[in-house]
């Protein structure tokens, strides 16, 4: 209780922890009322002030019963049609049935006694005609959809007829609390509060701007507004204000990064980069050659950079940040490549020995000049390969060290450190990034293409730089939903599996499963799936489809890969996997990012409809990356127009990973849009969309900055530094419960 109660001691209030918001509600409202609160994280009368109403009812206008559904709590507002007292048949006692309407829809409430004196009340008071507001929690009987025991106010009971004309603030409420009784805990704290217990974090010239109420007017107004419209003022203004902190928090974080310095790389001719462009098998991109000119001239400044590359799966991001880790190399530097798994740590590894060829034989015997040493480091690597990779690296030696987690460990010591890379970001918590990021420049690369304004509130202390276009010569990859209820659909994917292994393709089955009794494998899944409309079958797992596959195609080797495997049995797995001796891999999603075979002409995905859509842009991705064009097949058991079976419709019409993020945010509820692990950062965002509230924060963003660029330290806006210290303060305890 302390700590909520200093958490709104804002500065610029009299901070006594028992007057305006600090008040702890048991002294407001009494104990009972208290607890009750209590049980919905509400303390304080400032946590009961700030708990809003999610929409507005109205007097004579019934609010739609239409969308409820079982399990659900509910408010409505409709009219009693009939009211029936009578005994219960199989049991002694009464029963009470009303059944109300919004004028489309009927529901049907019940109300139980011993005797008929209490129903015989509520009889009294839900005549048919009368308008009343209901709530409950839905559950079903005999199909259909009650109310048992609602609570309910009657709404045409109001005496004061200014309030008859006003609309109805509707809470989120529950059981022991409705709607109308937060209602009514509202009004009565309300009125001992003045402007000064709400400080307003927003400047004053930025709301004459934008034309928004102050702070205390908002609050008024979101509890009892006189109409829609100045509800509606109200929820902008929040929106702002939501949207300025989270920028002002965000640019002074990168202007506090700016201010420290990082050592520079000017980049160096007829040095290790230039016989690495010299050597490069192809042509870079347009977009890889101007992402990596911005690069170079940062790396040779010394305001550290915060760069975040996004491109496609398959758009090249691999060579671009090898580039820049060999400007670094070429100026003395070390740089850190850090990636999510071990399997992609590995493959890392090999792809980028050889890609530098005996340019990565620093040290070795009649190597060249400019070569450097690549080494990488992870969790399950035996002690002795450990030690010897922390000795190269702890000499400066290795210019180059690819690794997962273990990179962050205390004992790896980085003498020389210049750059931190990133890879696939998105796998990371949000926030484990800035444990590297100090001193160094930094480079942080992402496949799941980020809408702009999310891009904006959650990286919006880095720059963006996007690889828009892919190699070309990349083949096309065709996709096909398969019912798995159609058994020739079904015969004729694995058939067509075999003909992809006899044209020397290799093919990855990926199950949602290890084995048959284990959950859905979710190491490597970026965003678990609610699996509404699919159907209630066996999931398929790897243990089950390789004994499948083996009955089904013994002629053909199957491999598998999970993440219950070490990292060497997974890089193995992956080694027989590209050179043909077990051309099927059945693998769960563990091989989701980053993995690059280009053999790989074909992905049968199962139980598809278990996947998110950026989670199987990613899968997708695996295949297709040679000259050959690829093939995936999403097998389903999910039925024609379920949401489940829409998304993978939508997968299946195209492979811009930029149109099909947008349709996941379409398709998907808002705050799964980042993915649990990225959700802390915008858990304190209770009016803003990220994904709809644009052009807000766009304005708040550019305001922020100048408000930061004026006053660095937020002297000059205490409210606003209190708000900001507020949410980093929820942050820190986000982060310490994560
Ligand atoms: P991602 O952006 O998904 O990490 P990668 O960096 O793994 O993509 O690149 C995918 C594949 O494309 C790799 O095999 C890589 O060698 C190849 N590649 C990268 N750039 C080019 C290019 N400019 N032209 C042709 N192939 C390229
Ligand atoms: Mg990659």
């Amino acid at each position: 209780m302390a700590e909520h109660a200093a958490r709104h001691a804002e500065p610029g209030v009299a901070s006594d922890a028992w007057t305006g918001l600090a008040r702890p509600l048991e002294r407001a409202l009494g104990k009972r009322t208290a607890n009750a609160f209590a049980a919905m994280g509400i303390h304080t009368v400032g946590d009961l002030v700030m708990h809003f109403p999610f929409r507005l009812g109205h007097r004579g206008q019934l609010m739609p019963i239409a969308a409820v559904s079982e399990g659900e709590d509910v408010t409505v507002i409709a009219r009693v049609l009939t009211a029936t007292l009578r005994p219960m048949n199989t049991r002694r006692g009464f029963i009470l049935t009303v059944r109300i309407t919004d004028g489309v829809r009927d529901l049907a409430l019940t109300f139980f006694a011993k005797n008929q004196r209490p129903l015989q009340y509520h009889e009294r008071r839900l005549t048919p005609g009368t308008v009343a507001t209901f709530s409950g929690t839905i559950s079903t009987y005999r199909g259909e959809f009650q109310l048992t025991h609602p609570d309910y106010e009657v709404v045409d009971d109001e005496p004061d007829v200014a309030k008859i004309e006003a609309p109805i603030p509707i809470y989120h409420a529950n059981a022991k609390l409705p709607s109308w009784q937060i209602a009514r805990a509202i009004a009565t704290v309300l009125p001992q509060l003045s402007e000064d217990d709400f400080p307003d974090p927003l400047p004053e010239e930025y709301r004459r701007a934008q034309h928004l109420p102050g702070k205390y007017h908002a609050v008024l107004a979101l509890h009892h507004p006189t109409d829609d419209a100045q509800w509606k003022r109200a929820v902008q203004r929040m929106k702002h204000e939501e949207a300025f902190v989270l920028q002002t928090a965000l640019a002074s974080r990168r202007a506090q990064a700016k201010e420290n310095t990082a050592p520079a790389f000017p980049c160096r001719r007829g040095g290790i980069l230039d016989a690495f462009d010299a050597r490069l098998p192809f042509k870079l991109t347009a977009g890889q050659r101007h992402v990596g000119d911005e690069i170079a001239a940062e790396l040779a400044g010394a305001i550290p950079m915060r760069r975040l590359l996004q491109g496609d799966v398959g758009s090249g991001k691999t060579v671009v940040a090898l580039r820049a880790m060999l400007q670094v190399v070429d100026a003395g530097g070390q740089a850190a490549f850090l990636v999510p798994t071990e399997v992609l740590a590995w493959q890392h590894y090999q792809t980028i020995r050889t890609l530098l060829g005996p340019l990565a034989r620093g040290g070795e015997l009649g190597s060249s000049e400019v070569a450097t040493r690549v080494e990488i480091l992870t969790g399950s690597m035996g002690a002795q390969a450990r030690r010897q990779a922390l000795a190269h690296i702890a000499s400066g030696e290795a210019g180059v060290v690819i690794g997962t987690h273990a990179l962050l460990s205390d004992n790896v010591q980085i003498p020389f450190p210049g750059l931190t890379v990133i890879d696939e970001q998105h796998r990371f918590g949000v926030d484990q990034r800035t444990v590297l990021a100090s001193g160094v420049h930094e480079l942080v690369m992402t496949a799941t293409p980020i809408p702009r304004t999310i891009a904006m509130s959650v990286f919006g202390d880095l720059d963006v730089s996007t690889l828009r276009e892919l190699p070309s010569g990349r083949a096309h990859v065709s996709t096909t939903v398969v019912p798995v209820s159609k058994r020739a659909w079904m015969d004729r994917v694995w058939e067509r599996v075999a003909e992809e292994v006899r044209a020397d393709g290799r093919v990855f089955v990926v199950c949602p499963r290890i084995d048959k009794d284990s959950a859905d494998e979710t190491e490597g899944s970026s965003d678990v799936v609610p699996a509404e409309g699919a159907p209630e079958m066996p999931i398929a797992s790897v243990a089950e489809t390789v004994e499948f596959l083996r009955r089904t195609l013994p002629q053909i080797a199957v491999g598998q890969m999970h993440g219950r495997l070490t990292g060497e049995e997974k890089a193995s797995a992956m080694e027989r996997f590209i050179n043909g001796e077990t051309p099927i891999l059945v693998s769960t999603t563990v091989i989701e990012v980053g993995v690059d075979v280009p053999d790989a002409t074909c992905m049968v995905i199962l139980d598809a409809d278990r996947f998110g859509l950026s989670q199987l842009h990613q899968l997708r991705g695996r295949i297709g990356r040679g000259s050959r064009p690829g093939v995936c097949l999403a097998v389903t058991g999910a039925a024609d127009g379920t949401a489940a079976r829409q998304r993978l419709e939508a997968f299946a019409e195209t492979t811009d990973g930029f149109a099909l993020a947008e349709k996941d945010v379409e398709l998907r509820k808002e705050g799964d849009v980042l993915g649990a692990s990225q959700s802390g950062r915008t858990s304190h965002l209770r009016f803003l969309s990220v994904t709809r509230d644009d052009a807000i924060i766009r304005v708040a963003r550019q305001a922020a900055r100048h408000a930061v660029e004026a006053s660095p330290t937020l002297a000059a806006y205490p409210a606003l530094a209190g708000a900001v210290a507020a949410l980093d303060q929820d942050r820190a305890e986000y982060l310490e419960r994560a």
